[in-house]
């Protein structure tokens, strides 16, 4: 077994795993395209910077492994044969082929491996805690959903919180989710505490869990310290990046909502997770501070269209509509929204709206300009 890096470099793509495939003998991908027609790799899993599953031989399983290390990507199999061999180049294939049945560590997997990172490589810790088959609400949702999925009820979520935490993030965004949330029961919400779940929207902060922090409200001071460990205790499985962003921006939020937190600092401590610079500037705003708050947002204006819009869109909601002019003005302009054009009619002065509407139509609708 290779070496275990902890350090993430990047993410196993499908093209790095292509073009480590490439030397690859033919003879050597035939026979791993056999065990793939005949289903047996199993347990996919893909962390950011590691592939590993299980694959049923003919006679014994085997641990296929895959990992960009410091020295380039590298892997292997505990089958003993020389490297690469069928089993190593059936994982590959299988990534570079169908990396969405792949799936992230589930949470049970995730907990066990807590300080003892190398359990992940151990056979028992694959059949314990990944089912096989990989239940299909652990997958991308499909386009055409073969399979539904609903809620689950708190009760078992509470018996068994990874029927929350390892559901797909691309299931999560159906308004029936965050219904039932809404719905469950109270006092099991309470009683279930803080720690636990915070412990889950950290581990998959894709969960419309908003309205449960709502109802323990009172029971996040006291678990502020968790908070902090949380956000500073380097994960034994690291996540991937985006999630990673927005499970610290989850528990930004969370740490928001305590009375005498140094909110300001701790935005500044992870910038990753604010990176327009709106959640300082809120704060600014809050504190009664609305020039400070333009300068910052305007002293690291961002490059993009997109996030210029956003940008100017949270400055128009804060500030008062003399204020916000300038930014309508520019947004309009940018984005060539009709509505936003007729919006500033009732705001400027006939002359001054005349020449904005001319610019608008010299760039978005040159034939009405003529
Ligand atoms: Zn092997």
């Amino acid at each position: 077994m290779s070496t275990l890096v902890s350090l993430a470099l990047t993410n196993v793509t499908r093209e790095i795993v292509d073009e480590y495939l490439a030397p690859f003998p033919t003879k050597l991908l035939r026979y791993a395209r056999d065990y793939l027609y005949e289903d047996r790799l199993i347990r996919k899993i893909a962390m950011p910077e590691r592939l590993i599953a299980q694959l049923r031989g003919y006679n014994d399983t085997y641990l296929p492994h895959f990992e960009l290390s410091a020295s380039g990507p590298q892997g292997g199999c505990n089958c003993g044969h020389s490297q690469p061999c069928a089993h190593f180049t059936a994982l590959l294939l299988a990534f570079r082929d169908h990396s969405e049945q792949f799936v992230f560590p589930p949470y049970g997997l995730y907990h066990a491996v807590k300080n003892i990172w190398p359990l992940v490589f151990e056979e028992t810790s694959l059949t314990q805690f990944i089912p096989d088959p990989i239940p299909h609400w652990m997958l991308p949702q499909p386009l055409v959903p073969q399979a539904s999925w609903s809620p689950p009820s708190l009760d078992r979520v509470v018996r068994q919180p990874s029927l929350l935490a390892d559901v797909h993030p691309s299931w999560l965004t159906r308004p029936d989710i965050e219904e039932t949330i809404r719905h469950w029961d109270t006092v099991l919400m309470q009683k279930a505490g803080a720690v636990f779940w915070i412990a889950l929207w950290a581990y998959n902060p894709y969960l419309p869990l908003e309205s449960v922090f709502q109802v323990i409200g009172s029971q996040l001071p006291p678990a502020q310290p968790f908070i902090l460990e949380t956000l500073w205790t380097k994960r034994p499985i690291a996540l991937p990046v985006e999630r990673q962003v927005l499970a610290t921006h989850r528990l930004l939020t969370l740490l928001g909502q305590i009375p005498d937190t140094p909110m300001m600092w701790l935005w500044n401590q992870f910038p990753e997770a604010d990176p327009l610079y709106l959640e300082r500037a809120r704060l600014l705003m809050n504190d009664n501070q609305p020039d400070k708050a333009i300068r910052l947002l305007e002293s690291h204006w961002p490059d993009t269209k997109e996030a210029q819009h956003t940008v100017r869109q949270a400055l128009i909601s804060w500030l008062p509509v003399p204020d916000q002019l300038p930014y309508r003005i520019a947004d309009c302009l940018d984005t060539g929204s009709v509505l936003e054009l007729e919006a500033l009619q009732t705001l400027l002065s006939p002359e001054a709206w005349h020449d904005l509407a001319q610019h608008f139509n010299h760039r978005w609708r040159p034939s009405a300009d003529a």
